[in-house]
């Protein structure tokens, strides 16, 4: 009888998940088990060295003044809006087609989400942006979504003719770039998220303030800490808001693979784009944009009915996101209603999210692709 080896028979893939964090973490099991016993040995669980090391390392990656770590993404944002004094009666500008913390951030602090349509980038149409403007607004939030740079040029170009602040929202792009600088850099402040599903990540949550006003960061650096100067003196009614130490040790491990597997992002990107260009709509960087694919959302005719042939062949799919904020049932009292965003209502019948991380096997993705044009070609 003929025996193979092993390696030689290639199991065919019959199943892909839209994402599966177990994997990342087998990869490097003994190296973050033994990074979690050294800061479980230390006795230092909140604050410290580790965080300190860690945010000197993410403001040199990012190439800004200072990163602040915080207790999550959502966090970031209304922290950096609370020391940017943004409240009641204030308007903030933001994208209607974002994750739901961009807008709630704004509510949270008492200050009014003004929402705005896309482009077809998914990203703020700058082209609205100044019909919004009031003599309320405060700031505009440009989101990055998908890891693509939003166009922060013309964004800064308004905001400095109104005297408006902008704060990124780059919860989903750390390591993209705009013009050859990182997304979250390129404003008053940047918010990322390190949440499980995004690019950097860490075993919970956990957020990052990039920077470079002096007043800024040490105003945040009170805030996340109960407005402490030290031990026994408040200065300023503060929160509990800090990224614990056993996160940011993680986040600093993580931070040193962030190029590697944004890479391979890019790459995977470029093989649905070479090999689905014909069947369906796919994103692709303009000439000053680096995107790193947090996501990669595709417009497909026919969606729905796509969405369900590749379930029944075992493959996972989204939609980013199939309510936009405007008619989420907490937006209500904004008065928005259908028909207000013609291009982002538009994208959200058309858009897929296809299985793309940086542990997805060719073999998998080979799949995907495969059933994909099986779809459109019968
Ligand atoms: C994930 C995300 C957030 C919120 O981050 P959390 O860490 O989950 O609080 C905010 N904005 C966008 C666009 C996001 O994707």
């Amino acid at each position: 009888m003929e025996v193979r080896n092993q390696s030689e028979i290639k199991t065919k893939v019959t199943q892909v998940s839209f994402i599966d964090l177990k994997r990342q973490y087998r990869q490097h099991r003994e190296e973050i088990l033994g990074l979690i016993d050294n800061i479980l040995s230390s006795g230092t669980y909140i604050l410290g060295d580790v965080v300190e090391n860690f945010e000197k390392n993410a403001a040199k990656y990012l190439g800004c003044k200072y990163v602040l770590s915080v207790a999550n993404g959502t966090d970031a944002l209304i922290l950096i809006f609370k020391s940017l004094n943004i409240g009641p009666g204030d308007e903030v500008i933001l994208p209607t087609n974002s994750f739901v913390a961009t807008a709630g951030a704004v509510a949270a602090v008492g200050a009014t989400p003004i929402l705005c349509d896309i482009s077809n980038d998914l990203n703020l149409d700058v082209a609205q942006l100044q019909a919004l403007i009031t003599k309320k607004t405060k700031a505009i939030i440009p989101v990055h979504l998908t890891g693509r740079p939003a166009e922060m040029d013309k964004i800064n170009e308004i905001a400095k003719q109104y005297s408006l602040f902008v704060v990124e929202d780059a919860a989903q792009s750390i390591g993209a770039r705009y013009k050859n600088a990182m997304t979250g850099t390129l404003s008053d402040a940047g918010c990322f998220s390190l949440h499980p599903l995004k690019n950097l990540h860490v075993y919970g949550d956990g957020g990052l303030i990039s920077t470079n006003n002096d007043k800024l960061y040490a105003d945040i650096k009170l805030l996340r800490n109960h407005g402490l100067v030290n031990r026994d003196t408040c200065m300023r009614w503060g929160l509990n808001s800090r990224l614990d130490t056993l996160q940011a040790g993680i986040a600093n491990f993580s931070l040193s693979y962030i190029e590697k597997w944004n890479n391979q992002r890019r790459h995977m990107a470029a093989i649905y784009r070479d090999t689905l260009k014909n069947v369906i709509e796919t994103p692709s960087d303009k000439s000053h944009e680096h995107s790193v694919y947090h996501n990669f959302v595709a417009f497909a005719e026919k969606r729905d009915e796509l969405m369900k042939f590749l379930l029944s062949k075992g493959i996972e799919t989204k939609i980013h996101y199939p309510i936009q904020i405007h008619l989420q049932p907490a937006a209500a009292s904004l008065g928005y209603k259908l028909g207000d965003f013609p291009t982002a209502e538009n994208i959200a019948e058309r858009m897929i999210s296809l299985p793309i991380y940086s542990e997805l096997l060719a073999d998998e993705q080979e799949y995907v692709i495969e059933t994909i044009l099986r779809f459109y070609r019968g």
